[in-house]
């Protein structure tokens, strides 16, 4: 009997590869204008404080450190985010219902991982950011996908599915969000906390990049507006690095426990080094100001992309107007095709992220994501420069 025939579980077997890695894969090349990642600017990254931090962990606190050390995270660093919570959105969230995660996508898998059984129904936007796709996929949820608008999704498309399926969560990123960078508006997010209310729908909230916001006031939260049934999640990412895999969830007692055990099964804790660090850079520094560099680099970098966009790609080509975040999202006509467009543009030496991949259903090829956040100005205005011959190149010019 062959005892590998069957070696891979119906859990991974179907689960699809990020197509977003084997472009990036593929534009390996220094010539080329990436607006296809999504990556920090690592000009940001704050270096040499995290030198003084190192050693002021090491030499302070001696072995402790390097030890293994509780599921809950570092209480130092879950106090940091509460206050946080507290002052940039008048929250009251105690360090005991933060838990400190892997990065927001380990929160995204543990989530699932507690929540979904085969077939369960999970609402989604449409289009979304794709590692949720596959996190979520693993557990083999039945999607339920509703069309993101450049306000928030489909009121009426949310409404019509909760009547009519049983839905155990909305995942939902709802600031500046991957791939479209579009917010919903406050009185979407009303709507939306009624009806997920009358339906006692849990809601997942995904909140990368909150805090990197150009322009605009900080919306209501949903933690207000839904406060029974809403999960939080965070990140160090994209305010601090994403290499240090540092982020968190904020979930009520019922919800915690589980996540705990599901923490523990999968890793004990997170790195624990890390968060020791990532605490003391808090303790000595104003993260507030660092955002702020970081926030007014980016907006730059945005009304410049926009810009560009507006004086070199034909005028049919529609854009979001993100108010922070790393991307711009564009719609083609709809007889037009981003994937043929990205292979002309690879020749151009310029590429971007074709948008069909982040649908589940009902998949707009005439879209595309432009990331902003990781390119200098000047070779933003080039960029798009060649991504103006790529649309005259297959006949999208007119
Ligand atoms: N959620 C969203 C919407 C993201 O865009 C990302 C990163 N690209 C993540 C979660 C994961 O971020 P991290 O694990 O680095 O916190």
């Amino acid at each position: 009997m062959n005892n590998q025939s069957n070696l891979f579980s119906d859990r991974i077997a179907n689960v699809p590869k990020s197509f977003i890695r084997e472009i990036l894969a593929l534009i390996q090349n220094d010539d080329i204008i990436s607006f296809a990642g999504g990556l920090p600017n690592p000009a940001f990254f704050p270096v040499e404080e995290f030198r003084q931090a190192s050693n002021k962990v090491l030499i302070d606190c001696n072995t402790d450190a390097l030890q293994y050390s509780i599921t809950e995270g570092y209480l130092p660093l879950r106090e940091h985010i509460a206050k946080r919570y507290k002052e940039k959105q008048g929250l009251d969230i105690s360090p005991k219902d933060i838990l400190i995660t892997s990065g927001s996508q380990q929160g995204i898998d543990l989530l699932a991982k507690i929540l979904i059984n085969q077939g369960d129904g999970v609402l989604i936007e449409n289009p979304t950011y794709l590692a949720a796709i596959q996190s979520f996929f693993v557990y083999q949820p039945e999607f339920f996908p509703v069309e993101l608008e450049n306000d928030g999704p489909n009121i009426e498309e949310i409404e019509k599915i909760l009547e009519t399926k049983n839905i155990k969560a909305f995942y939902s990123i709802p600031n500046f969000q991957n791939p479209t960078g579009v917010t919903y508006s406050n009185e979407k997010r009303r709507k939306i906390a009624e009806l997920l209310r009358k339906h006692n729908v849990l809601l997942l909230v995904d909140d990368p990049y909150g805090d990197i916001r150009f322009e605009g006031d900080v919306p209501e939260s949903f933690k207000d507006l839904y406060a029974e049934n809403t999960v939080l999640m965070g990140s160090f990412s994209k305010t601090i690095s994403p290499g240090c895999r540092l982020g968190w969830i904020v979930a009520r007692p019922d919800i915690y426990e589980k996540l705990y055990i599901a923490k523990q099964a999968s890793d004990l804790h997170t790195n624990y080094l890390t968060q020791r660090i990532v605490s003391q850079f808090l303790d000595d520094h104003n993260l507030d100001e660092h955002i702020g560099k970081i926030t007014e680099f980016y907006g730059k970098q945005k009304d410049a992309m926009l810009s560009a966009i507006r004086t070199y790609l034909p005028d049919f080509v529609e854009s979001t107007l993100p108010e922070g975040g790393m991307f711009i999202w564009l719609t083609l006509r709809e007889d037009m095709d981003a994937m043929k467009l990205f292979k002309a543009a690879i020749e151009e030496d310029v590429a971007f992220v074709p948008g069909e991949p982040f649908f589940v259903d009902n998949k707009k090829k005439n879209t595309m994501r432009m990331n902003f956040s990781n390119v200098p100005e000047e070779k933003i205005v080039e960029g798009v420069k060649r991504l103006a011959r790529a649309f005259e190149k297959v006949g999208y010019n007119k």
